[in-house]
């Protein structure tokens, strides 16, 4: 079953066109790769279907609702709630240690400090990065900030989770491993994710690769991960 969708999505920054009419649909539980080379639109694409950015036209469906008609505040409150964003610098919060960052998510959704605390220390762990719970993201390397950035993205079990060039900023290795750590966690949970990235081994991961040509989809398909 679709949970997302975008249909004949258009959008422009003042006289530049990013997007000139795509449609895009995921399925509940899919992993689907936007790939494409630089400034062809695919950071926008994803920001349009997480509901970040508003489209200039065209409709984003989620679970028959169409976003485009949503309030700023509902789309923000949806983004807390069902769904979950990673990108490609954490964005962790620099005077939080990475238990309070990963359990942050979780506390804004109302839950007490203790479960809070308890639930970031287990994705801390999953993501291999138990050890610096208590240390704050000055102390800690990409790597190990991304970890942790990927524990506070997955912490509220969201539906769908948009990674921007999740893995852009690490080597392969680190990347590779954060981004095998989060299909195991949605492969086990049912989400969908919408993964942009411009790398092969990275784009190997998902169940679909959607290519991205100059704002429009390329019918072809042929992509990074062929
Ligand atoms: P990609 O993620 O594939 O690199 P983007 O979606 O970031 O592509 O950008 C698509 C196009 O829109 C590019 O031409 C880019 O320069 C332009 N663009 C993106 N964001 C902005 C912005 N905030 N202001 C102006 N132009 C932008
Ligand atoms: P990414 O593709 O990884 O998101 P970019 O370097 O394309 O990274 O964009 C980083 C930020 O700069 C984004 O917020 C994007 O909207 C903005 N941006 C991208 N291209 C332009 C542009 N031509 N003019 C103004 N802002 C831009």
């Amino acid at each position: 079953t679709e949970i997302l969708s975008g249909t004949g999505i258009t959008k422009s920054y003042g006289a530049t066109p990013a997007l000139r009419g795509v449609d895009v649909s995921v399925a509940e539980g899919e992993i689907v790769a936007i790939t494409g080379p630089s400034g062809c639109g695919k950071s926008t694409l994803l920001h349009c279907l997480a509901g970040i950015l508003r489209a200039d036209s065209g409709t984003v469906v989620y679970r028959d609702q169409d976003l485009n008609l949503w309030s700023e505040a509902a789309r923000s409150r949806l983004r807390r709630t069902e769904f979950g964003v990673l990108f490609q610098f954490g964005q962790l919060v620099p005077e939080l240690t990475a238990a309070e960052n990963v359990a942050l998510p979780l506390l804004l959704a109302g839950s007490g400090r203790r479960d809070a605390r308890a639930a970031a220390l287990g994705w801390l762990d999953r993501f291999g990065v138990a050890d610096l719970a208590d240390q704050r993201p000055g102390a800690m390397s990409g790597g190990q900030q991304q970890r942790c950035a990927a524990a506070r993205a997955l912490v509220t079990e969201p539906r769908v989770i948009f990674a921007d060039e999740p893995t852009g900023a690490l080597d392969q290795l680190n990347g590779e491993q954060v981004l095998s750590a989060m299909v195991q966690v949605v492969r086990e949970q049912g989400s969908s994710v919408v993964l942009v990235t411009h790398e092969a081994p990275i784009a190997a991961y998902a169940d679909r690769e959607i290519v991205l040509r100059d704002g429009v989809v390329d019918p072809t398909g042929i992509g990074v991960g062929a």
